[in-house]
């Protein structure tokens, strides 16, 4: 392990991808786990965060703050809801801390209010971390500008397990806005995230968005190009969190050498 191997602290870390970075960052030499933390009042405090992980004992206890551990860490990876992270990321900033974001949901005033943490914290945001997710939205970004004025019509397909709290996803919306963006077009303006009843035929520069929750979908995300005659799909589909948890690991050591500012998956992986 060379001198430069960031210690990572990992918060949420008994929720679904708490667990999953855990084994994540065990699998990289370039990486130490150096600390979780869990809710505060959690009966999973001081439990082993590698019994947790399904690993047996790594003895690292989990805590329920972050004050307790604020020494022992140099970036923390937060995958849990928009208030917790963004009240992490103000405790990163006061104490010089670097961050990975893989939190989903965020409203417009909580992105504002994440942007402001960003002169003084280095900070990974992506709404999907895996590797293939983020080839797909430069494959989306050449789709749309070959076809998206040329009378195609366009819409983005999702699918989540039956916990997700959030719609449509976090990565249904990056792709919309990579898409939008493409063609000159404002989300906000031509998105379309419900049709029912007599809503009418739809219009030629909507996104359509269509969601999906059910059993133990991972994730799952399509986006069609359609017109007379013929459709082009662009699909990707996880199978495991653990694309996601090495991205985020990924991320992670990449953060580590980078000066404040908030920075993407295209940004980690060189896809810009
Ligand atoms: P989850 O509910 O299984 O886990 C969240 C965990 O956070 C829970 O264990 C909860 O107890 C914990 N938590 C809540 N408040 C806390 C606090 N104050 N301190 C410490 N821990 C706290 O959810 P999940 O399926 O792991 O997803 C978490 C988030 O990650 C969601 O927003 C989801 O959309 C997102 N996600 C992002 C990606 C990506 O690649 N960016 C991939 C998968 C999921």
């Amino acid at each position: 392990m060379s001198s430069n191997t960031p210690r990572i602290a990992i918060v949420g870390v008994a929720g679904r991808m708490g667990r999953t970075l855990v084994a994540a960052v065990e699998q990289d030499a370039q990486a130490r786990l150096a600390a979780g933390i869990v809710a505060p009042g959690s009966s999973l405090k001081e439990a082993d965060v590698g019994e947790l992980a399904g690993l047996g004992k790594l003895g690292i206890q989990a805590v329920d703050s972050l004050t307790s551990v604020v020494d022992e860490f140099d970036v923390l990876i937060d995958f849990t809801t928009p208030r917790v992270t963004l009240d992490n990321l103000a405790f990163c900033a006061e104490h010089g801390k670097r961050m990975v974001i893989g939190t989903t949901g965020l409203g417009d005033d909580e992105l504002i209010e994440l942007d402001g943490h960003c002169d003084r914290v280095p900070l990974v945001f992506a709404p999907n971390m895996s590797v293939g997710v983020n080839l797909t939205l430069k494959l989306l970004k050449t789709a749309a500008q070959a076809l998206g004025d040329e009378g195609y019509d366009i819409e983005v397909i999702e699918a989540h397990h039956r916990h997700k709290v959030d719609a449509p996803s976090g990565t249904a919306l990056k792709m919309g806005e990579v898409v939008a963006d493409s063609l000159n077009r404002n989300l906000k303006e031509h998105g379309v995230f419900e049709r029912v009843g007599q809503c009418g035929p739809r219009s030629d520069k909507e996104i359509g968005f269509a969601t999906v929750r059910a059993g133990d979908i991972v994730g799952e995300h399509t986006v069609l190009f359609a017109t007379e005659g013929e459709r082009i799909e662009i699909t990707h589909k996880a199978s495991s969190r653990m694309t996601f948890a090495k991205g985020a690991v990924r991320a992670a050591r990449w953060v580590s050498e980078q000066p404040a500012g908030r920075y993407d998956m295209q940004d980690v992986l060189g896809l810009t």
